[in-house]
């Protein structure tokens, strides 16, 4: 550090004295002014330090110190608080939570004023270093918030600290002063001979990791040479052992697509409360039932979890949507492409587990044909495309509300199936020689080892090399467009076919969604075709009874499903504050059942296919 500052100010000198020169030459002054790059080309960057304590846990107060220490300190020093985090596409205005903010310098208090809604703005005075004192206030635990309590501390840094402006190529060191004899985890590497301290390269590496204060419990275990950690806190039904092992195959599994493992260590980060994840480049922050890792079928659901977020170390951190990264952390990052990063990540976190041999191969037909029935049922499928649906996450999929049936979908879960009609589209035209899995190494070696990001452009061509013919037709409808998806003729190449039974026929019903809490039963979205939506029934309606008779759910499944299509009832119910009777005309229930089944006679070539894909035979 000295030594680039002393041969900095040399060069400085020298421009100087060029610079100067050239003033005097007469010959010179007739020539268009050329900038002087000598004096701009190489800024000295601002070395930042954050103190990271938590002096009264319960109080829920993380108190932060940032020091700036900087040769071109500017007049006014600019610091700013994300409004987001990525990977969880939502404004979340995490300056809300900053309280007791306070600058000074060696010698005393600076002014500093806010200029918008993340930002302090500190006055110098020609100091070369501030110090700015703040305190965050955390008492929410979701994988993308901050949480301090007596039991532990889980933050994201990009809820925590500052950047300062235009500077986010800047290293930065954080030190952590844990509360009495916890224990620190994240995935920035430590400081040597420095305790508790960690080092970030830039800010997208520094809000990329989460960190975890707490006497966890811990377990190591090494894939393809590589140290691998569960950092756990809180107790719970699980194996320690059993979840190490299992996530060991996920990780091998992973290896054999992209054949290396990008990072020099791995951290899982689990609390056991809450839920959900989030993924960064060497970690991932889980949250998890305690009690949710039995019966099998729900130590499943943790596994899967395990191999979606684990993916997504490859698929979206380093295989790049075009707006993800480098990141604008004050604004919104519009992409097309979440169908691939969060639909495609979904969809290999199942197909890693059946490659793992830790599901069946009937597990997983079954899961994806419930996903198909879960889409079929929604007629915001005519509404949005994959790609409108990624574009507007901001908007809208973070933001649900009861029209959302009506008028999205989602791109996890259309997403994962599209990602896997194209794997088994591909499959099929290039008679096994390719997948999806082509697709996303090619997309890792090309896009990921030349440090450039993809576009959809991009993926489509990708796509289209490995399976050898357009897909124009396919990225048209069932990625751009709104079409219904012709299930049967694409998974017909793996010898499969798509059953639908119609189990309800005859079955009379109303056809909204209804919740029951503290005896009160309310509608709570209208899908678009049903009954209720062409008679008028309301989100926020409260059925009081149905023919004189008081409602409840089990009353009104029992009564209504002793009624034919076409019979009347007379419904009562609070629309806002008033009573009301309504004329009720009851239909057929449409809802369908979709499973994936055997065609009559494969083929060689779909037996082969289908044995590939799912390492089992066609039965
Ligand atoms: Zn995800």
């Amino acid at each position: 550090m000295q030594k680039k500052r002393t041969s900095k100010a040399i060069l400085l000198l020298i421009a100087a004295v060029i610079f100067s020169m050239y003033q005097t030459t007469p010959a010179q002054k007739k020539r268009p002014k050329q900038p002087v790059p000598a004096a701009e080309a190489k800024p000295t960057v601002p070395e930042i330090a954050y103190k990271v304590s938590m002096s009264q846990p319960s109080t829920h107060y993380l108190e932060v110190e940032m020091s700036v220490k900087w040769q071109q300190m500017p007049e006014m020093l600019e610091l700013k608080m994300p409004v987001w985090t990525p990977g969880s596409y939502l404004v979340r205005e995490y300056a809300r939570h900053v309280q007791d903010f306070e600058s000074m310098n060696a010698v005393g208090a600076l002014g500093w004023k806010k200029i918008n809604k993340n930002t302090w703005q500190v006055e110098t005075k020609g100091s070369k270093e501030v110090i700015a004192k703040y305190r965050v206030y955390a008492n929410e635990l979701t994988v993308r918030t901050n949480e301090l309590n007596d039991e532990h501390a889980f933050w994201n840094n990009s809820a925590l600290l500052f950047f300062i402006k235009d500077q986010l190529k800047a290293p930065s060191t954080v030190t952590v002063v844990p509360h009495a004899d916890w224990k620190v985890a994240t995935g920035l590497p430590r400081v040597a001979g420095r305790d508790n301290t960690f080092r970030a390269e830039n800010f997208d590496i520094l809000y990329d990791s989460p960190f975890e204060v707490s006497n966890f419990k811990e377990i190591s275990f090494t894939v393809q040479g590589k140290p691998h950690r569960y950092v756990v806190t809180g107790e719970g039904n699980y194996d320690l052992k059993k979840m190490a092992a299992d996530t060991a195959k996920i990780v091998e599994e992973t290896y054999k697509i992209f054949g290396e493992l990008p990072y020099d260590d791995y951290t899982f980060i689990l609390n056991l409360r809450g839920g959900g994840g989030l993924e960064h480049l060497n970690s991932t922050a889980l949250q998890f039932n305690r009690f949710g890792f039995k019966p099998k079928a729900r130590y499943d659901g943790f596994l899967g979890l395990v191999a979606h977020e684990y993916f997504h170390a490859f698929n979206v951190k380093r295989i790049r949507p075009d707006a993800l990264g480098p990141f604008d952390y004050e604004n919104e990052n519009y992409t097309k492409l979440l169908w691939v990063a969060e639909g495609g990540t979904e969809y290999y976190s199942n197909l890693l587990l059946r490659r793992a041999g830790l599901i069946t191969e009937n597990d997983f037909l079954g899961g994806r044909s419930s996903g198909i029935q879960q889409l079929q049922e929604r007629p915001g499928r005519f509404e949005q495309s994959l790609e409108d649906s990624s574009f507007d996450a901001w908007i809208k999929y973070y933001r649900p509300d009861e029209n959302a049936i009506n008028n999205q979908i989602s791109y996890y879960d259309k997403g994962e199936i599209v990602n896997m009609m194209l794997d088994i589209a591909i499959r099929s035209s290039s008679a096994g020689a390719k997948s999806l899995d082509d697709v996303m190494r090619h997309l890792y070696v090309e896009f990921y080892k030349k440090g450039r990001n993809y576009t959809p452009a991009d993926l489509q061509k990708t796509a289209e090399m490995m399976a050898g013919k357009s897909l124009e037709d396919f990225f048209a409808k069932y990625v751009r467009g709104t079409e219904e998806i012709d299930y049967d003729s694409i998974v017909n190449g793996i010898g499969l076919k798509m059953t639908v039974r119609q189990n309800n026929t005859g079955r009379a019903y109303i056809g909204a969604d209804m919740a029951e809490e503290a005896g009160r039963l309310t509608i709570r979205s209208v899908p678009a075709g049903t009954p209720a939506f062409e008679q008028g029934l309301n989100t926020g309606d409260q059925l009081v009874a149905v023919d004189g008779y008081r409602v409840s759910q089990n009353f009104m499944q029992s009564y209504i499903g002793d009624k034919k299509p076409g019979d009347t009832v007379k419904l009562t119910l609070f629309r806002f504050d008033r009573l009301r009777d309504i004329n009720f005309t009851l239909g057929g229930n449409p809802r369908r059942e979709y499973s994936f089944d055997p065609v009559a006679e494969p083929t060689e070539l779909n037996r082969k296919l289908y044995r590939d894909y799912l390492n089992a035979d066609l039965k």
